[in-house]
């Protein structure tokens, strides 16, 4: 036990092989839930307008992906400040935000020849109406239960669309339909979209430059600046598509922490070379897409905990969205029903957030929490055969 613990992580970074990977003393569960600020399809309106244009929806859950609503959101921040941990707090759930949405209105004046975005600090484009929603976000982030990140500017890879609109052939037609029902896109049924940072195709294939990522980067963190008045200190990529750009353009930003998916299996946080604490989510809760297994999830938590490793609990906001299907109500049956059984099986565990973990790792403690948690590190790696939950 070293405390703090900065010193020791900058010696590891100079004579590392591998990064040291990071346990801690008391059980901590984090959430962590991508895609808010995202528009999709645009609730019943848009749905028929697609519908009547030959797009059979209704196919995938992401068809009926819409937009939370400022309900969905105050329900959702309900149910979190309803539940507590052994010091009395409540779970904060890290909202990761697209910052941007496809500016529609001004793009539709161009006859959809290129991409414009819109801020969605600045309003919601088109015709897409949710009143309250930005204030519900605001409201949950003041009493605890939200911590704002940053998931990026917008989800799907501008260079991916630009190509295709060059191409103008189905590809242009498809998206240019999507853009006048207002629906950016529709991710399982063009996944040559990509990701924000990532092409899937030539021309342009792969990880976006350098100093493309840093650009998309620093004008997503000024629009989150200017959306939630006050800086982004963890990121989560789009599709988890990052590259060492990413992670060097997000350290010069200002980011922390970074957020990776569970793709990876079962893995410690631990400190890059660029000095951001890498977190890996454990558990995939996504109802609208899958049967939960609550019991599962708990043996993975106990298989984490022993080991020290934090447990983060990774959705999409589709689950809690409302407009176009009720994804909303058995979200919240069943993350009420996994937080109880947590509390219940792990009563000494701690609610914590992404910038608590930092705090913890480099200060040895967390104003915020005002407990004790120490952190240790080694350099075992524990990838056990079977434990990962494969393709959740
Ligand atoms: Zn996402």
């Amino acid at each position: 036990m070293v405390k703090p613990l900065r010193e020791l992580l900058q010696k590891l970074f100079r004579h590392r092989a591998e990064p040291a990977d990071l346990a801690f003393s008391r059980p901590l569960v984090l959430l962590e839930s991508d895609d808010w600020g995202r528009v999709g399809v645009r609730d019943k309106q848009g749905f028929e307008s697609l519908r009547s244009r030959g797009l059979r929806l209704g196919e995938h859950p992401y068809d009926l992906y819409a937009l939370e609503t400022a309900t969905d959101v105050a329900v959702l921040a309900h149910l979190l400040a309803q539940h507590h941990d052994s010091g009395g707090r409540s779970p904060c759930m890290v909202m990761n935000f697209c910052t941007s949405n496809l500016n529609f209105k001004k793009m539709r004046a161009r006859r959809f020849e290129q991409l414009e975005l819109l801020a969605l600090a600045d309003g919601l484009p088109g015709r897409w109406s949710r009143p309250g929603l930005i204030e519900s976000y605001r409201a949950g982030i003041r009493q605890g239960v939200f911590y704002p990140a940053v998931h990026g500017l917008t989800h799907f890879c501008s260079a991916a669309a630009e190509n295709a609109l060059a191409e103008d052939g189905e590809r242009a037609r498809l998206l240019r339909m999507l853009w006048e029902a207002e629906t950016p896109y529709i991710y399982w049924r063009m996944p040559w979209i990509g990701y924000e940072y990532w092409n899937p195709e030539k021309p342009r294939a792969g990880f976006l430059s350098a100093e493309r990522q840093d650009y998309l980067i620093q004008q997503a963190c000024q629009e989150f600046s200017a959306l939630f008045g006050t800086r982004p200190t963890s990121a989560c990529a789009p599709g988890y598509r990052a590259n060492g750009h990413t992670h060097r353009a997000w350290s010069k930003s200002g980011i922390r922490i970074v957020q990776n998916g569970t793709g990876s299996g079962l893995k410690a946080p631990h400190v890059d070379e660029f000095g951001l604490l890498n977190l890996y989510r454990t558990i995939d809760f996504e109802p609208s897409q899958k049967e939960l297994e609550i019991e599962k999830y708990l043996q993975i938590a106990g298989s984490c905990f022993a080991r020290g490793w934090p447990v983060i609990i990774s959705s999409h906001s589709i689950n809690f969205h409302s407009s176009l299907k009720d994804f909303r109500t058995a979200t919240l049956v069943a993350l009420d029903s996994l937080l109880t059984a947590l509390e219940d099986r792990f009563p000494k565990l701690l609610y914590v957030h992404d910038e608590d973990l930092y705090a913890i790792v480099t200060e040895g403690v967390c104003p915020r929490i005002g407990e004790r948690v120490e952190v240790s590190t080694s350099q075992q790696h524990w990838k056990p055969a079977g434990a990962h939950q494969g393709a959740l």
